[in-house]
């Protein structure tokens, strides 16, 4: 799986507008030393540094999963050229718990750099795309040259371990979401 990260990493980098990694999921429960959620490497942390690496001065990780992505948030957590956001159930009542409230937003040189976006069990679309929109401006706003989107679509309404309830139809609209804002994208 990081090696589909890494060829599509090699895609973007040079130069084409998106790439998508078909290795699920995310990987985004993964610390730098520590496993966790059956995520082992971190696919979405491997795919934004490796762009950084390519030449991209500041990179932005979108995750969408339903759960937050607190092995990315960790690994990112003092860094401020990689932007960490991710829309997740409340932890205070879900996967991963104790981490992910609105609150963390990075510290040194990272402070500024995380964005948590909790909401409550059974959000649907409304609450979901308004906070894609501000997500979304978070990623304008910090000036990102490349956008990684931590892809799970465990937020689905017919996920059986499901928290939120988003439809199809809000998947779609996310997409042309996150297409407008222009990044060459890798997809996680
Ligand atoms: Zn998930």
């Amino acid at each position: 799986m990081a090696g589909a990260t890494w060829a599509a990493t090699d895609t973007v980098a040079s130069r084409a507008r998106a790439a998508q990694a078909l290795c699920c999921p995310t990987g985004h429960h993964a610390y730098a030393g520590r496993a966790g959620g059956h995520c082992y490497l971190n696919n979405a942390a491997l795919a934004a540094e490796t762009l950084r690496r390519a030449g991209a001065s500041r990179v932005a990780i979108l995750d969408l999963d339903v759960h937050h992505g607190n092995g990315t948030q960790g690994i990112f957590w003092r860094r401020g050229d990689v932007l960490t956001v991710s829309i997740h159930g409340d932890p205070r009542h879900f996967y991963p718990w104790f981490v992910g409230h609105g609150d963390e937003r990075g510290e040194g040189p990272g402070e500024g750099a995380n964005l948590n976006l909790p909401l409550p069990r059974g959000a649907g679309d409304d609450a979901w795309l308004a906070a894609l929109d501000e997500g979304v401006a978070a990623v304008r706003r910090f000036g990102a040259d490349a956008l990684v989107l931590a892809l799970g679509f465990d937020a689905w309404v017919g996920e059986p371990l499901g928290f939120l309830t988003v439809s199809a139809d809000g998947f779609a609209r996310a997409a042309e979401v996150v297409s407008a804002v222009g990044l060459p994208s890798e997809i996680v």
